[in-house]
């Protein structure tokens, strides 16, 4: 290695650790994080501060569903950042309002607002449930629903219906009137919607609480429910929507809309945007003065959401996701019978869950030593979330590397519910 190169690489070196020092000392303490910096990404991979190359299968949590660097992407970016980065909302900017009409046309609901984060859009579905009650004259009417197992975010409305007590707990007193509904229990759901109800929200297919599906019954249970006593039904698709599944929005599956959808992650390749969507009534509730935003739905991260919806439809990714997922599907259900202890494959598309009777946690750590990356969420259900793209050679690629992770790692100890937690019930066992 020539001296200049030398250098560069140890100079890289010092950086990352230097970076990993400053981030111990002067970020506060909320992720726990493996000693690697990420420094840049090219498709479906990522590479450290050491130049080395991972398969990544966690797509930044769902948000790279185009992977890392897609060109038509940059493209847009490089082109409407050297225009317009933010404009006021107070102003019409050239990308909102196509962006908005394409999302509509997506998911069947009727006008957006746009938000700079998945929370912030959650808080404002349960702000639009609110006022849309109100202003039908029931002002009592303020009862919010939400399901067991439920991940909705970190702001205090998103977090007053989510459900694990160890997100919620150390934040209370949370936002009054939330009750949690047993998830596919349409017996539950029964027993707890009367007419105080101003909103049940869902997440189609539970992410961060273990990818667990709802079931046709329960859905269509839940849309006569909030018809009958006047309230919305909220689709969280923050982590299932726009694609994940297969399809368009997650809910597309079963029959009837919801009232309000919120989405986020990947609409803008990583740039923050999220969008509250809603139809009928709930479309047209707010008014000048009564929601706002200052970064939500600037010109930039619009221009990059219409893109990413063009390159989906473009390149046909939809059915790539379905391919894809039936494919790793296929094999990890293989390596069920080769692993006693992976109980089940969960989701659609390319939204899968493993649920293991071990406490998962070191899955992830392993991976990453066999340049995989991959996630564990709710201590037992390892999660895969690969970018749209991924292709048939990478999806092999990962099972075989992925087989040696599970073969080489001690086996754990059993997961073991936490009391205040259990595991979801086995409700939602065979909801496909
Ligand atoms: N809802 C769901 C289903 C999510 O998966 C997430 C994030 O993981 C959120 C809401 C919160 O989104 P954000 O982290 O953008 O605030």
């Amino acid at each position: 290695m020539s001296k200049v190169k030398k250098n560069r690489a140890s100079e890289r070196h010092v950086t990352a650790a230097s970076a990993m020092r400053d981030a111990s000392r002067y970020l506060m303490n909320t992720y726990q994080r493996p000693p690697v910096v990420f420094v840049r990404g090219q498709g479906c991979h990522v590479y450290d501060h050491r130049g080395r190359k991972y398969l990544d299968f966690l797509g930044g949590i769902a948000v790279n569903a185009l992977g890392h660097a897609h060109p038509r992407l940059l493209r847009v970016i490089r082109r409407e950042a050297g225009r317009a980065i933010h404009f006021s909302n107070l102003y019409h900017n050239s990308f909102q309002g196509p962006l908005a009409r394409r999302l509509t046309a997506w998911s069947g609901m009727d006008r957006a607002f746009f938000t700079n984060s998945g929370t912030e859009a959650v808080d404002g579905a349960l702000k639009l449930a609110r006022l849309t009650a109100r202003k039908h004259g029931a002002t009592e009417k303020t009862r919010i629903l939400a399901l067991e197992h439920s991940f909705h975010g970190r702001t205090f409305g998103a977090l007053s219906v989510t459900h694990p007590l160890s997100y919620r707990e150390p934040f209370e007193p949370l936002v009054p009137g939330v009750e949690f509904v047993r998830g596919n229990d349409v017996a539950d759901l029964e027993a707890k919607f009367d007419d105080s109800v101003c909103a049940l929200i869902v997440e189609v297919l539970q992410g961060e609480g273990g990818i667990y599906p709802l079931s046709g019954p329960f859905w269509t249970r839940a849309r006569e429910l909030a018809t009958h006593y006047g309230a919305a039904l909220i689709a969280d698709e923050i982590q299932s929507g726009l694609g994940r599944t297969g399809r368009p929005f997650a809910y597309q599956r079963h029959i009837g809309l919801p009232d309000i959808a919120v989405i986020a992650k990947p609409i803008a390749g990583g740039l923050p945007l999220g969008a509250i969507l809603a139809r009928g009534d709930y479309a047209e509730a707010f008014a000048p003065g009564l929601h706002g935003t200052t970064f939500g739905g600037g010109p930039l991260t619009c221009a990059v959401g219409l893109e990413f919806l063009n390159i989906v439809e473009d390149e046909n990714l939809l059915e790539n996701v379905r391919a894809r997922g039936a494919q790793l599907r296929a094999g990890l259900s293989r390596l069920t019978a080769e692993f006693d202890f992976i109980r089940e494959v969960r989701g659609e598309g390319l939204m899968l869950g493993l649920d293991l009777s071990v406490d998962g946690r070191i899955y992830p750590k392993a991976a990453l030593r066999h340049g995989l990356l991959i996630n564990c969420t709710h201590t037992h259900v390892l999660r895969l979330l690969p970018p749209f793209i991924v292709t048939e050679r990478q999806v092999d690629e990962f099972l075989a590397r992925f087989r040696v992770v599970l073969a080489q790692t001690k086996r754990p100890a059993p997961y073991i519910p936490e009391p205040a937690d259990p595991a979801p019930a086995h409700s939602f066992a065979g909801v496909r």
